[in-house]
């Protein structure tokens, strides 16, 4: 496939993204709220194919991983015992004169870059949102929000590993909500401070943990590359000792080359037996595992990779971004895998003539039970290839006065724009197998 660039540029992406409903600015009417973003019809669309395709790979096609959502709220002991109250922080600094704040880890140089301005000493921000549980505004009261999916499933170990039965190695994985009090959000929905994210904690043995973080790493690096994203925007790397964080032995992160840069996707970091031994110590219960094999106990040590479902979805949208040339013209259009696109498939009447409508809608109806299925009957039938082009859709179904007469259909391949018909009563089997395996 001709790529006439190399990524697309952020622009455009937010511009098309505007204008065709995958993602506003949040509370837009009222002036929008700072780096909180909304996803729209096809946002959510694109987003919950990208939470399935994880969900498939990571939980459902493996017997070794089941599944689980925590709530948002826990306990405020899980944020001591996990280290976050008292290392989840920035260092924060703030402009003596413009009063602009900045992480000073990131700040390339000695004065405010708005206004020159000096900077206070750097002091620690914690990072975590806090709220009140109930109707009392008391610090006894006080609750966070989560900045991890994690700790759920850590706490959760026991109850799992006994309502399952599982041996180890085996892991949990969940997708949710984490929030962050980011310092300087930014570049759209890479760094927000309300995200969602897809993680998954590997239990093994101590001393099997070096080769389980091996076959994590390439594992998840395969999945964005099954999933779409050209490997030569996908790097991996491996945290040097003076970065790693509190709880990790060793980490590598799956990075992506974004317009501003190389930005981490997913984090992937071998968390020892760090978290079930704090759990253990400060809750009091016995979180050791029992096996039956080696007739030992011990507490596992943990794999874990974590990914951001934002970052993610960003990073399959914009590598799939292209334009190509169409005579005169351009044609816009999005390569996303066909199990990725917000539509899969596109009902598409030759025109609006009404001895069409009816055999067009039976056709949308039939398929819409299977796959995410859009109608389009306004405008001519070319622009309309060109609006599915553009949002990614893999496969337009088109009914005309032939179809009226042999009971066949058109289906049109969204990357070589070849077209074959096939009966109408085998659709929905080609299309499921399309879906599958390619055009
Ligand atoms: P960064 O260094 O970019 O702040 P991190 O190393 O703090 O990220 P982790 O704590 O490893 O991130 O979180 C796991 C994943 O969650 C990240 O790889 C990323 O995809 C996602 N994530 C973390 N913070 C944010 C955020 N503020 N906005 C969107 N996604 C995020």
């Amino acid at each position: 496939m001709a790529r006439v660039l190399p990524y697309a540029d952020m622009d455009k992406i937010m511009s098309l993204s505007k204008r065709r409903g995958f993602v506003f600015q949040s509370s837009e009417i009222y002036g929008g709220l700072a780096s909180t973003w909304d996803y729209g019809p096809l946002g959510v669309e694109l987003k919950r194919h990208v939470k399935e395709a994880w969900w498939q790979s990571v939980i459902v096609g493996r017997d070794d991983m089941v599944g689980l959502d925590a709530a948002i709220l826990m306990a405020p002991q899980v944020w001591v015992a996990s280290g976050h109250v008292e290392n989840f922080s920035d260092p924060l600094v703030e402009c003596r004169n413009c009063h602009l704040r900045f992480r000073a880890d990131q700040l390339e140089t000695d004065n405010c870059p708005e206004c020159e301005g000096e900077f206070t000493e750097p002091r620690r921000f914690n990072l975590m949102f806090r709220t009140f549980m109930g109707p009392v505004e008391e610090s006894g009261h006080e609750v966070f929000l989560r900045p991890e999916t994690a700790q759920g499933i850590f706490v959760n170990f026991q109850n799992v590993l006994n309502s399952s039965r599982k041996k180890l190695p085996f892991g949990i994985g969940q997708i949710g909500k984490a929030f962050r009090n980011e310092i300087t959000p930014g570049n759209f929905t890479f760094r927000t401070r309300e995200f969602e994210q897809m993680e998954v904690e590997f239990f093994v043995k101590p001393g099997t943990d070096e080769e389980w973080l091996n076959r994590w790493v390439e594992e998840r690096f395969n999945w964005y590359v099954t999933y779409g994203i050209r490997r030569d925007n996908l790097r991996l790397r491996r945290h040097d000792p003076d970065e790693l964080a509190h709880y990790a032995k060793d980490t590598y992160d799956i990075e992506y080359r974004f317009p501003w840069g190389w930005g981490e996707l997913e984090g992937i970091a071998d968390r020892t037996d760090f978290d079930l031994a704090r759990h253990a110590e400060t809750s009091g219960e016995n979180l050791t595992y029992f096996d039956e094999e080696e007739k030992e106990r011990y507490l596992p040590y943990v794999i874990e990779p974590s990914g951001g479902v934002d970052r993610a979805t960003l990073a399959f949208w914009l590598d799939s971004y292209d334009e190509e040339p169409d005579g005169d013209a351009v044609r816009v259009v999005s390569h996303l895998h066909r199990k990725l696109a917000p539509i899969t498939v596109a009902v598409l009447p030759l025109s609006r003539n009404a001895r069409l409508a009816p055999t067009a809608r039976y056709v949308h109806d039939l398929l819409r039970r299977h796959f995410s299925t859009q109608f389009d009957d306004a405008q001519g039938v070319g622009r309309r290839y060109r609006r599915q082009d553009e949002i990614g859709t893999p496969y337009c179904v088109t009914v005309d006065f032939d179809t009226l007469e042999d009971q066949q259909v058109t289906i049109r391949d969204r990357d070589t724009m070849h077209q074959v018909r096939v009966p109408m009563d085998q659709l929905v089997g080609i299309l499921q197998d399309k879906v599958e395996h390619g055009w």
